[in-house]
């Protein structure tokens, strides 16, 4: 069972483990978490537009 973050490091409200880590890892793994979020929602976009092409299309 997953356990609510009081570090004030995790992304999501739960602890992912990022109170072990040195402050320069921990930036390292936000960072890039920020950065996968942006590319999930990029990816996301691109679905929707394409879903709406096909509407326009078909
Ligand atoms: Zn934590």
């Amino acid at each position: 069972m997953r356990k609510k973050c009081d570090c004030g490091r995790s992304p999501s409200p739960y602890c992912v483990g990022w109170h072990a880590l040195t402050h320069t890892e921990w930036q390292t793994k936000r960072i890039i978490y920020e950065a996968k979020l942006r590319a999930d929602l990029l990816e996301q976009e691109c679905k929707d537009a394409m879903y709406s092409d096909d509407k326009w299309t078909s």
